[in-house]
This record gives C-alpha cells, sequence and structure tokens, in this order.
C-alpha cells in the first residue's frame, strides 16, 4: 500500500524531480509515482564500453542560464564548459568548408525570415527558398531540433524557443542523466514500476489508480509527456479533454541515438563531428570520441528516426557504419561495434523525443499548463513556453506546477 500524500508527483523525469524539490521542506507530504523501474525519464545516463552515455539529454542548453547548472556546480558535479564540436566537419570529409558556410547560411537566412517575416499560415516549412539546394539539410536540421519535418512545425513556437536561447551549450562530465536522477530530494517517497492507470476526482480529493492500489493525493501534478496524455496509458476523466486535446497540438517528434564502440586504433580524433550527409534530411549526426571516451554518438532526428525504429536496432546500426565507411573508408567497419541504442518512440511511459506545436498551435502550451479546480497541476517540458524539448524547461515547469499546488493547497486549509 502506498501511503496517501498531501501531492502526489506522476513522473520521475526532470520536472516531476524538479517539483519534488521545490516541494522540499513544505511541511507537506509527497509521493512520485513512476511508471519505468528508473528515475530520469528522457534523462538517462547508462555505462556502456564502461563510461556514461546520455541516451536522452546530453547537453545542459542555454547553459549560462540553465538553472541545471547551479544545481550541478553545487552538488559536485562537474560540467564541461568547453565547445560543442557540433560547427565542425572532420578533416572536411563529405562536407567541405565552403559547402558548410553556404548551408549555415541558408539556415540562418531562414531563420531571420522566420522571426522577421514569419509566414501567415505558421508552418515553418512555408519560410523555405523554394529555390535553395539546401532544403534537405533544412530539414535534417529541423529532424534534430524538433524531431519532425519543418511542414509540421509551429514557426511561432520555434521561433520563441530561438528567442530565449543563448547558445551556450555545456556538458555535465558524468552525465546530465546522472545529474538529473541525482537531485531528487532524499527523503522523497518514490514507488518505481508504478504506472498511474486513471485519475478521477473524489470529494476534494485525487483519486490515482495505480497497480499498487488507489492513492488519494489532496492535488496531483501530472508530467507525463504529450504523447502519453494524448495516448490511452492513463484514463483521464471527461474534464480533462481540454488538456488532452492541448497534448495532441504538442505531439513529440522522433530522435534517437545509437552509440558504436571504436576498438583497437582508428581514425577517430576527439572531440570531433561529422555531419553524415548534408543533402540526406534523414541523416546521422556524429559525435566522435566525447570526452575522448572509445564511443561515437550517433544522432537521428525526424525522418533518420522515425526509419531507425521502423526498421529496427541492427539496420539502424548497419546504416550508420555504412555512414562513417563512406566517409573515412571502408577500414573503419573492423573498429566499430553497436553497443547500446536508444528506444524513446518504443517506450510506452515516453513516446517518442521532445514537443513541437503543430502550425497554428503554439498558445497549446499555455492552455496544457493550466491548473484543473485547484487540484490537479501540470508540467512537463512541453509546458514551457520558451525552453520546451529540454530538461531545463522540464525543471521549471516543475516548480512552477509545485508553486501553484501550494498556493492553492494553502487557499483550501
Ligand atoms: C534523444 C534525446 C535527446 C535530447 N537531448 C537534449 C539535450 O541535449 N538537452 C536538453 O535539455 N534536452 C534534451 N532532450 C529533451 C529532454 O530530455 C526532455 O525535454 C526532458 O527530459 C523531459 O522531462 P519531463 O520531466 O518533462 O518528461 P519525462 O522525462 O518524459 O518524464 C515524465 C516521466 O513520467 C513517467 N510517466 C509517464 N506516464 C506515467 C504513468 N502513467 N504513471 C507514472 N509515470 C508515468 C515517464 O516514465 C517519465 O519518467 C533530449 C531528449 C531526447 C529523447
Amino acid at each position: 500500500m502506498i501511503e496517501d500524500p498531501d501531492i502526489a508527483i506522476i513522473g520521475a523525469g526532470a520536472a516531476g524531480i524538479g517539483a519534488a524539490r521545490r516541494l522540499a521542506g513544505s511541511g507537506l507530504s509527497v509521493v512520485v509515482l513512476e511508471a519505468l523501474p528508473r528515475l530520469g525519464g528522457r534523462s538517462w545516463t547508462s555505462q556502456a564500453a564502461g563510461v556514461p552515455v546520455d541516451l536522452g539529454c546530453g547537453w545542459l542548453h542555454s547553459a549560462d542560464r540553465n538553472p541545471w547548472t547551479q544545481i550541478a556546480e553545487q552538488s559536485g558535479f562537474k560540467v564541461d564548459r568547453g565547445d560543442a564540436a557540433w560547427g565542425n566537419q572532420f578533416r572536411d570529409l563529405g562536407f567541405p568548408a565552403s559547402e558548410r558556410a553556404a548551408a549555415w547560411g541558408a539556415f540562418a537566412e531562414w531563420s531571420e525570415r522566420l522571426a522577421a517575416t514569419p509566414p501567415a499560415s505558421d508552418r515553418a516549412a512555408d519560410a523555405l527558398d523554394p529555390a535553395s539546394r539546401w532544403t534537405a539539410y533544412l530539414q535534417a536540421l529541423s529532424g534534430f531540433i524538433s524531431g519532425d519535418e519543418l511542414e509540421r512545425i509551429s514557426a511561432r513556437d520555434y521561433a520563441a524557443y530561438d528567442a530565449a536561447s543563448t547558445n551556450v551549450n555545456w556538458r555535465v562530465v558524468a552525465g546530465y542523466g546522472t545529474l538529473i536522477a541525482a537531485s531528487l530530494p532524499p527523503d522523497v517517497s518514490v514507488h518505481l514500476s508504478t504506472p498511474l492507470k486513471a485519475i478521477s476526482l473524489d470529494g476534494r480529493r485525487v483519486a490515482l489508480d495505480t497497480p499498487a492500489g488507489t492513492v488519494r493525493a489532496r492535488a496531483a501534478i501530472i508530467t507525463a509527456s504529450t504523447n502519453v496524455l494524448a495516448g490511452d496509458t492513463i484514463a483521464l476523466p471527461p474534464a480533462l479533454d481540454p488538456w488532452r486535446d492541448a497534448a495532441m497540438r504538442l505531439p513529440l517528434g522522433n530522435n534517437e541515438k545509437l552509440f558504436l564502440e571504436i576498438v583497437g586504433g582508428s581514425p577517430f580524433a576527439p572531440e570531433s563531428h561529422l555531419l553524415g550527409d548534408p543533402f540526406d534530411a534523414a541523416t546521422g549526426t556524429y559525435y566522435i570520441r566525447p570526452f575522448g571516451y572509445p564511443v561515437i554518438e550517433c544522432f537521428l532526428g525526424g525522418a533518420g528516426a522515425r526509419a531507425a525504429a521502423a526498421d529496427g536496432r541492427d539496420t539502424a546500426f548497419a546504416r550508420a557504419i555504412d555512414q562513417l565507411a563512406r566517409l573515412f573508408g571502408s577500414q573503419v567497419r573492423t573498429c566499430l561495434r553497436p553497443l547500446i541504442a536508444s528506444d524513446w518512440a518504443g517506450t510506452a511511459s515516453i513516446g517518442g523525443a521532445y514537443s513541437h506545436a503543430l502550425p497554428g498551435q503554439a498558445a497549446a502550451r499555455t492552455a496544457l499548463a493550466r491548473p484543473y479546480d485547484g487540484r490537479l497541476f501540470f508540467a512537463g517540458e512541453a509546458t514551457h513556453t520558451t525552453d520546451f524539448s529540454t530538461a531545463h524547461g522540464a525543471l521549471e515547469s516543475g516548480t512552477r506546477a509545485a508553486a501553484e499546488a501550494l498556493a492553492a493547497l494553502a487557499l483550501g486549509t
């Protein structure tokens, strides 16, 4: 039996952990219910080839104003402030400097058009230059940034993120997922492998049905992803239809990571980077030997990530190795081994990568973030109007929802 708390938090990802941190010391009892057998949700550092690899979030985006940076440094986690290698193309392989400058110029012009003269349709694709040779490149970047094609991205939503971003990107050496999981206050009661099946409103309490019994809380903070809220794994009361509707307007895109192990001698230089094919919207992008580790991180977005999910792990690894062999020469095949891969789309309690607003639907973030009846509060990256799709946006949303719940319970006593 799980004790009935003042506040139940659904989900132990960055948002749920942020909410628990805000509630610590409030004097209220808090219970966290988490479907997965681990903490962190879409933040997850795994050990592979003896080194920490982030299968979900890896970068402290807007790191100079990212609250996780301060939490890391206060709790003894080392933050690496070195430059990200993304802008580089190792030895210009497959993408010479002049072409990179032209492609980057096309991206900058598109971003500028989006901010200065946003399309009336609010479709980010409608700011593309039809005569440009870099459309596949821009679609690949959209896959990495938003997890989906520009046709399905709200220009207004994208521009709000872009305007708020400081473009400073740092890393936690032990892994972003390690930091986030370690940041849950120690005295919070957490129940892993305990999926919420149904929510109902029971007198002045919220009844939360789980396989371990029904938990009755004075308030609940719900941090499940938009794909979960829009799906049928949690039975929501009809009163929450507008929240489910808002979640459907903010779908998760697709992003997956594949890690390859490097064995023996190889041409791979530490902290280097390659875009696989700038003319393929489904291309992988390769971060080579992060921190000097013997691994390559292949990041897939949009069409590339959907293909990996559809075709399976072995095919996805084979494709990544083929792409690297085309750039480095076929001899590198002998020193690359499939190591570990994410499956965010296939994880039932997650269902994808990170949220983007569909064209015309940027206001759905505010609609999703509204409390219901002074006892249901909504958090999660998708509820942040500027820092959505990030771990710090998730943290801030949890802090916000917890403050709302505290205020509501204080009024109710
Ligand atoms: C491949 C990838 C790369 C990324 N890279 C970055 C990056 O570099 N930097 C960055 O800032 N962000 C990045 N992100 C995004 C970032 O990871 C997320 O925005 C953030 O972790 C979301 O946190 P959250 O708490 O909102 O949601 P989640 O992490 O999804 O947490 C919600 C939790 O609720 C649980 N849950 C769901 N349903 C139930 C239920 N019925 N009962 C109980 N529990 C339930 C889930 O299991 C989950 O643990 C990346 C994400 C991916 C997938």
